[in-house]
């Protein structure tokens, strides 16, 4: 930092070997992008800076995951199938069809529920579920992977947007200033809107302000998918957090919408492109969209789920 601690103008760099070796590496604009470990919020604290607010979202979520053999007309030839977890249950799940004929199969449980490791266990949790679809794969496939374990205790968003000052020449991106339950996986979109937003952020502007320019520039990227994953996880009455008069109407139409996403194409696309985040959640409103969930939701069922929020895709 400058002396008046007012600008950064470099790092420095330790051996993880041998701290004291030591380095210091001037730059003009240093970006941290250390991800959810990311220790600014402490230094700019220990540095005199006010302290950043932390906004989290315990969602004590744990996935495993398996490769299976795919063959190609495994469920008439769809290739993503997504399970929502329904709000009065913790059990979720994905599959995609990947590289080399294989069904990528992720069970997901929230709330603590931890979906089992071995594959009779691991079929018995995808019948389980709320649909049957995950289930048909992997109880005829054969396995091709062991199966692999994860664990994300809760969302957490660094408000480093609500500073009133940030130290000149310092930009904070990607899981340093946001980390999403990866249930979504909007991560890598987000920080990628924010690497494309850096582009237009440093032609029209000069370094000073890039990090506040850029926190404003791709805040709707951070709000949208976090209004999503917490938006969702909070339609669970056990998860701790502020539901707004916003959240109840815009779930109250989530909860319509998704069981007509499962069964009408277009409705189903609209939902996926949106938490896929190639369009804002406002799509999910338009008369086209609105129309459909309507009528789909007049539309007995073909079949009827016991808990019917999945997307096909
Ligand atoms: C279990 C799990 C599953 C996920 N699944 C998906 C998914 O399906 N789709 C998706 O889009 N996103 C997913 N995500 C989120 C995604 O991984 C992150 O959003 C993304 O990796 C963030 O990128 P980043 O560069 O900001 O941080 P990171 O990828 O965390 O990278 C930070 C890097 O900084 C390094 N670092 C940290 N501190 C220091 C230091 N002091 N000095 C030097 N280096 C340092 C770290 O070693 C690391 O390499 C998942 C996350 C988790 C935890």
């Amino acid at each position: 930092m400058t002396p008046d601690r007012s600008r950064v103008t470099g790092v420095r760099l330790q051996s993880p070997h041998d701290p004291e070796q030591e380095q210091v590496l001037e730059a003009d604009l240093v970006v941290d992008t250390m991800g959810r470990g990311s220790r600014s919020p402490r230094w700019l604290t220990d540095l005199g800076y006010e302290r950043v607010e932390e906004q989290r979202l315990t969602v004590d979520v744990h996935y495993v995951t398996l490769l299976f053999r795919r063959d190609p007309a495994d469920l008439g030839g769809c290739q993503n199938v997504l399970v929502d977890i329904p709000p009065d249950a913790t059990r979720g799940g994905v599959a995609l069809a990947i590289e080399d004929g294989r069904w990528l199969v992720t069970l997901i449980g929230m709330l603590g529920e931890r979906p089992p490791t071995d594959l009779d266990g691991f079929v018995e949790y995808a019948r389980s579920l709320s649909v049957p679809d995950l289930h048909d794969i992997v109880r005829a496939a054969e396995p091709v992977s062991e199966a692999r374990q994860r664990a994300f205790p809760a969302a957490m968003w660094r408000r480093f947007d609500r500073l009133r000052r940030l130290p000149a020449r310092l930009v904070v991106s990607g899981d340093a200033v946001c980390s999403f339950d990866p249930r979504f996986g909007q991560g890598m979109t987000v920080a990628l809107i924010e690497a494309l937003e850096m582009g237009p952020v440093l032609d029209k502007g000069g370094l000073d302000d890039a990090g506040s320019r850029l926190l404003s520039a791709a805040r709707w990227a951070v709000q949208d998918a976090w209004d999503l994953a917490s938006g969702s996880a909070l339609a669970n009455p056990r998860v701790d957090g502020p539901r707004p008069l916003s959240w109840r109407a815009t779930n109250a139409y989530l909860q319509r919408l998704l069981p007509v996403a499962h069964r009408d194409p277009v409705v189903g696309a609209a939902f996926v492109r949106v938490i896929a985040m190639l369009a804002r959640p406002t799509e999910l409103m338009h008369p086209r969209i609105l129309t459909r969930v309507l009528a789909g939701e007049r539309r007995p069922r073909a079949t009827a789920p016991a808990h019917p929020t999945p997307a096909q895709m």
